[in-house]
């Protein structure tokens, strides 16, 4: 468990993070990305922290990648890369720092471990993980091996690294359709999330699409219902769902794709006004890039993502607490599944 007065005491000590609107100021060309949706009082308070994570940055020779469901002073303040899980993976492996710092959910610091093992890789929460890749062990796989024989297992990025050792290929949700429908077997083995495995079955019916039951606390909670309402109430509002709701949802939206295949949509089509139906933080973060667009209605908010704070990334960096690892034989196998995924996506294009 995360002691936070004792963090908080060890920061004060070392640090001078009193709220201060004359460093925010002074950083104004990081606040302008954010000042739609974060306001200049909560900017004061975030901005020494900001500014001493940047610096403590470059001491350490550490990146920050931030995924898209990351609060705006995350996103925008400290993040070197945005992204959705698989495009801060591939980052991992490129970017020639010695520490990276994931602000996401433990199962993307796992598979940064995987990607770069030779690299420092720090968990601001250990705390932060995810209600789909919690719902799968490998024995699940197992199971689900054997009650399918010979279907090949295409697993989605959000397991944990056993969960992915077990498997043959991974995929993520922007891939997840051209995946399966490469699979040479009439039958595939989708997990963990059955929405998404229900929304690719939809999408492959040359395919026999079988799934495991878990779900994404966030996605789950929408219904086609509360689209329909929202549209008859809103008229002209474009309605963008992720692949991770029920399919009579994504049926009942104008537009799915993975978070980067959402930020993708509303910038080609910049719709007068848009409900982003995923994690609050998304639309808040792509707001000041795109201000013709207005980004209304309800959204739900992932407990797991929220647990990343900025005290906490300063903390971790400071004191290089945090360290993720993974076992090397399980790390081998996942990488495997991984590394088809990313080489099947460059082959087929995607
Ligand atoms: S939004 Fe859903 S899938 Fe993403 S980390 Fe949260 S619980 Fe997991």
């Amino acid at each position: 468990m995360f002691d936070l007065p004792a963090q908080r005491a060890h920061l004060s000590e070392k640090y001078d993070l009193t709220p201060s609107p004359e460093l925010a100021a002074s950083m104004s060309d990081i606040y302008d990305r954010m000042s739609r949706v974060v306001s200049p009082a909560d900017w004061a308070i975030y901005a020494p922290y900001v500014k001493a994570i940047n610096d403590l940055k470059a001491e350490r020779n550490a990146v920050i990648l931030g995924h898209n469901y990351m609060t705006p002073e995350i996103y925008h303040g400290i993040s070197d890369f945005g992204g959705d899980s698989l495009q801060l993976a591939i980052k991992a492996t490129e970017v020639e720092a010695d520490v990276i710092v994931q602000c996401g959910v433990h199962f993307m610091a796992e598979t940064s471990k995987i990607l770069s093992p030779h690299k420092t890789v720090l968990m601001p929460d250990m705390e932060a993980g995810c209600s789909l890749a919690e719902s799968i062990t490998a024995d699940g796989i197992a199971e689900m091996r054997r009650r399918y024989p010979g279907a090949p297992v295409v697993s989605y990025v959000n397991t944990t690294a056993e969960v992915k050792a077990a498997s043959d290929i991974c995929c993520t949700s922007s891939n997840a359709a051209q995946i399966v429908a490469a699979q040479e077997s009439d039958t595939v083995i989708m997990t963990p999330d059955q929405y998404l495995a229900q929304n690719v079955a939809r999408d492959v019916p040359q395919k026999n699409v079988v799934w495991w039951e878990g779900s994404c606390i966030v996605h789950e909670q929408y219904s086609a219902k509360d689209l329909r309402e929202f549209r008859e109430w809103n008229p002209g509002t474009r309605l963008i769902a992720h692949p991770e709701c029920p399919p009579d949802v994504v049926a009942e939206a104008d537009f799915s794709g993975s978070t980067s295949g959402i930020i993708k949509y509303v910038t080609d089509e910049k719709p007068e006004k848009a409900l982003l139906i995923t994690e609050c933080s998304m639309a808040s973060n792509i707001a000041d890039e795109l201000p013709e667009v207005d980004f209304v209605g309800p959204c739900n908010m992932c407990p797991y993502m929220k647990k990343i704070t900025l005290g906490k990334v300063l903390y971790a960096l400071d004191t290089m607490t945090g360290q993720v690892e993974v076992d090397a034989d399980v790390a081998d196998k996942a990488r495997l599944a991984v590394q088809r995924m990313i080489d099947l996506s460059r082959q087929l294009g995607i």
